[in-house]
């Protein structure tokens, strides 16, 4: 896989590693290993051992010589933080990534811990880098919400990020929610309450945005404001949090879900 990507929102596909293991229910119809088992001992195909995980130390250099500048998606048929996937290679392709700025890069996982750990220890160095995208995936509260607590502890650029992903689906009241704590937490109570409201209208059951609002409310000295919306999380949080899990539909897929379609 590389240029001419059919996964519509990115310009090209990087993979110089290929195969995984699924990690949470959001894999279970993971494309990839759809589409890597079919060729499973096809003589000569890249993907000869299907799914199986395998280094491509050949192709760690293929975006310098993509000359035009590209969105890339790298790693659409793994995870790159995957257990396997030595630091020291990780490190090589974030060497590459800084390199080559004249691309935007996407980096996608499900390993939010390891992303975390590394982001804030050998691969600083490309953390803050503005061409390069980390994300994480969100498929469901359970685990798409520790994952974002994990992003906001590194270094990248999650504002940009979650104003990114909120644009993909205008209904993602988590992905909302999230951004409204990234800009209270840089005292932009403007903006932080302009998100909390989004967060309400994709999904006015989820009490947090009502408690924050309220808090944010607070501070700007709208005090009538503010007791309303506490009032709605004291009503909203009395529901059992298994009611509220029966009664909401799944929490749409936040991210790169949207863009996960591999
Ligand atoms: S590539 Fe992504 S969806 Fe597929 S198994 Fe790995 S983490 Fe899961």
């Amino acid at each position: 896989m590389s240029l001419n990507s059919h996964i519509e929102w990115t310009d090209a596909t990087w993979n110089p590693v290929r195969g995984c293991t699924k990690i949470s229910p959001g894999c279970k119809h993971c494309y990839a290993e759809t589409f890597a088992e079919r060729f499973r001992g096809v003589k000569g195909h890249p993907y000869e051992q299907g799914f199986d995980l395998k280094l491509i130390p050949a192709k760690l250099t293929e975006p310098l010589t993509w000359r035009s500048p590209k969105l890339v998606f790298v790693n659409s048929m793994s995870d790159l933080f995957r257990d396997g996937v030595p630091d020291d290679y990780i490190e090589a392709v974030c060497k590459v990534m800084v390199r080559a700025k004249w691309h935007t890069f996407q980096v996608l996982t499900k390993r939010s811990e390891r992303l975390k750990g590394l982001l804030n220890g050998p691969l600083r160095f490309a953390a803050e880098q503005e061409h390069i995208w980390w994300g994480v995936s969100v498929e469901d509260r359970k685990y798409g919400l520790p994952r974002i607590g994990d992003l906001q502890k590194t270094p990248a650029r999650v504002r940009e990020l979650l104003q990114k992903a909120v644009r993909l689906d205008p209904h993602l009241a988590a992905g909302y929610l999230q951004l409204g704590i990234v800009y209270a937490d840089q005292n932009n109570d403007a903006k932080a309450i302009m998100a909390y409201h989004r967060a309400i209208e994709a999904d006015p059951r989820m009490d947090e945005p009502h408690y924050r609002l309220g808090q944010a409310y607070a501070r700007v000295g709208q005090k009538e404001k503010a007791r309303k919306e506490l009032g709605v999380y004291q009503e909203l949080s009395l529901k059992s949090a298994e009611e509220i899990e029966r009664e909401r539909s799944e929490i749409p897929q936040f991210v790169f879900e949207l863009r996960d379609k591999r």
